[in-house]
């Protein structure tokens, strides 16, 4: 009789199996309503942040075009007062006081700086919208040294410094958009003269790798600190420091040199510690990927 056992059984065995595999259903059951509840949730998140994308699209549009209006009316005024406190300072309309004379000056260094900040907020809105052409050409560095050498040798006004630009090494011909690079190192360059009371701010250029160029700008200056490496390319960040809240500025000239950079096919860098100096970097690609119609040079 002990063979009867496991028929005895069997019943039960298939009952509980087909029980289980009930549960499981159920189970795979609930399952699937989630998977497509969390489907549906998905799909309502895309959606809203393809509506939120168009939005920042928007946004970014509208602040762009609201900063090229703004900074190209503002030219005109600024315009205004600079010819007029040329005028006074000349002394067209009769003499000046010693206070007087003070007085104009600083309308025409305010005047000056106002000027500088609303072209920053006009190039930065330029890039933003895409609408920076870059103009690549054939150029050799001693060209674009000797330009910047002649541009800041009229507003080096302070004794204790000197501007040096080293003979690049070993840098060929480059292709590259020349007026671009030379508003990047302009950028760097009034920077250092503006944070070192005194010692030097040396320009210098080498070869990188095969395919590229190093530019550096270094000072004796107040330095930066590491702390504030990762903001500074951004708009509008500025460090805190006594030279800072005398001069202002507008915290826009990094971030478009950067911006400027990564047009040029580039990248951006800085080396400093707070009271030991800065070097700042741009890094360039040899040739610029040519444009259609430009004409081949050597290299
Ligand atoms: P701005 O000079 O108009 O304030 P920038 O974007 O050119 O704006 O510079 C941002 C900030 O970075 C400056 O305000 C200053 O705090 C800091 N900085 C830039 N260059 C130097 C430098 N060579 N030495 C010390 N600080 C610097």
């Amino acid at each position: 009789m002990t063979g009867d056992a496991p028929q005895a059984h069997a019943p039960d065995t298939l009952d509980k199996a087909l029980q289980r595999l009930a549960a499981r259903e159920q189970e795979l059951a609930a399952l699937q309503a989630e998977l497509d509840e969390t489907n549906r949730g998905v799909l309502a998140l895309y959606a809203e942040l393809d509506v939120q994308a168009d939005e920042l699209r928007r946004a970014t549009e509208l602040k762009s075009r609201f900063l090229a209006y703004m900074s190209h009316e503002f030219r005109t005024p600024i315009g205004a007062i600079r010819s007029i406190a040329r005028l006074l300072a000349d002394r067209v309309d009769g003499p000046l006081t010693d206070e007087q004379a003070r007085q104009v000056r600083f309308i025409q260094d305010t005047a000056a700086e106002f000027n500088d900040m609303v072209d920053d907020l006009l190039d930065l809105a330029r890039v933003e919208a895409g609408r920076v052409e870059i103009s690549p050409g054939w150029f050799e560095l001693v060209d674009l040294f000797s330009a910047l050498r002649g541009m800041f040798k009229p507003i080096l006004t302070n004794p204790n410094v000197v501007l040096v630009f080293d003979e690049p090494q070993g840098v060929p011909q480059l292709f590259s958009d020349d007026r671009k690079l030379a508003q990047i190192l302009r950028n760097f360059i009034s920077n250092a003269l503006k944070f070192t009371a005194r010692g030097e701010v040396r320009v210098s250029a080498r070869r990188e790798d095969d395919a590229h160029v190093r530019f550096s700008v270094s000072d004796t200056g107040i330095g930066i600190d590491p702390a504030f490496h990762g903001a500074i390319f951004q708009d509008f960040v500025q460090v805190d420091s006594p030279i800072q809240k005398r001069l202002r500025g507008s915290g826009l000239g990094l971030s478009l040199s950067k911006r400027l950079a990564e047009l040029l096919g580039g990248t951006v860098a800085l080396d400093s510690h707070l009271g030991e100096g800065s070097t700042f970097h741009v890094v360039l690609p040899l040739r610029l990927p040519a444009q259609p119609g430009a004409p081949e040079g050597r290299a």
